[in-house]
């Protein structure tokens, strides 16, 4: 399948480096991402403020080799929230934990986190722990709970696609942690995790009625209006207002159906990626609509 094929693509070194160091992508590109500077994500982030829109900046990059490069990381992401507390307030930051060094050593990665952590908390500023590949999913999952005593308002993705996740939930029931449920955008073997769309979106609906009876402020990241039609009854069965939840969309992606959400008066955040490693997020997204494809490859061919 096409959505395989760009998925192994996101894994290419010599892809990326092909791809990356071309001009004519930059049309495609920056739909999807804000910009290469910080500069640039942070005057996206004042423009969607201005719209009723919250964001969450994503210091692209992951998979760091060695301990310098993700210590590197750590401290721009620290740059990142305290520009933030002082140019766009009530914004979040979303970090893969490959990028602080848990694929080269998880204790060096767990004091990456509680630095960045401890530096969030001294300017206020919420962190989203993103979920990746099940390859580090559960040392993610491990140093999420560890960190979460001292720094509670921490969330973490958690994917309907994985077949372990109700498990994981379970594990939760006395922590209640926010949570971000996605569906999952990696590819997994088929022995770890759902493949077929229909039952990704049907265990998606199950696990959003859980989140909201167990889990405080909890986040939706979809943009699939079956998932969204059913977080909102979801929250009136549940009690939930309209305000103590929020519904999570990627930049770029169905700007209309985030205006409209704003309108209807619930809470919206747009996860915008922002900096120069773009090319495997831009392949997973090309993953999921395939039809952007298109365009991408024009532009690659200069068309
Ligand atoms: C805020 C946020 C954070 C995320 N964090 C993670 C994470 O930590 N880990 C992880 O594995 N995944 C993450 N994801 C990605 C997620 O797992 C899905 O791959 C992605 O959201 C697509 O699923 P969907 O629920 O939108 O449904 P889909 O059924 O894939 O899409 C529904 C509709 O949305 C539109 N759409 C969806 N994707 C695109 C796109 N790329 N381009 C154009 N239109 C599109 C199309 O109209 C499509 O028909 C995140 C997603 C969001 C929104």
């Amino acid at each position: 399948m096409i959505s395989d094929l760009l998925l192994r693509a996101a894994q290419n070194k010599k892809l990326e480096s092909l791809v990356s160091g071309n001009a004519l992508t930059r049309g495609t590109v920056r739909r999807f991402v804000a910009g290469v500077s910080l500069q640039e994500a942070i005057r996206v982030a004042q423009r969607m403020n201005s719209e009723g829109i919250d964001v969450s900046l994503d210091l692209l990059g992951e998979s760091v080799e060695d301990l310098a490069e993700s210590a590197a990381a750590t401290d721009q992401y620290i740059e990142t929230v305290q520009t933030i507390a002082e140019r766009a307030p009530g914004a979040t930051v979303s970090v893969k934990l490959s990028q602080l060094g848990i694929g080269v050593d998880p204790q060096a990665c767990a004091k990456n986190l509680d630095r960045l952590l401890e530096a969030s908390a001294a300017v206020g500023v919420l962190v989203e722990v993103d979920m990746e590949h099940s390859s580090v999913g559960r040392p993610t999952l491990e140093a999420f709970r560890d960190a979460l005593p001292r720094h509670p308002q921490t969330r973490l993705a958690i994917q309907a696609a994985m077949r372990h996740t109700p498990e994981d939930l379970e594990s939760f029931t006395d922590i209640k942690p926010r949570l971000r449920l996605v569906k999952g955008a990696f590819a997994e073997p088929l022995s770890r995790a759902l493949r077929d769309r229909k039952e990704i979106t049907a265990q998606y609906l199950f696990l959003t009625d859980w989140i909201l009876a167990h889990c405080p402020y909890p986040a939706f990241g979809t943009h699939d209006d079956v998932c969204i039609e059913n977080v909102k009854k979801a929250a009136v069965a549940a009690g939930v207002g309209k305000r103590d939840f929020e519904f999570q969309m990627l930049y770029g992606v169905r700007r209309d159906v985030q205006r409209q959400l704003v309108r209807e008066g619930y809470r919206v955040r747009v996860y915008v990626p922002f900096g120069t490693q773009w090319y495997p997020y831009l392949m997973r997204r090309m993953a999921e609509r395939p039809a952007n494809l298109l365009f991408f490859l024009r532009s690659v061919v200069g068309r």
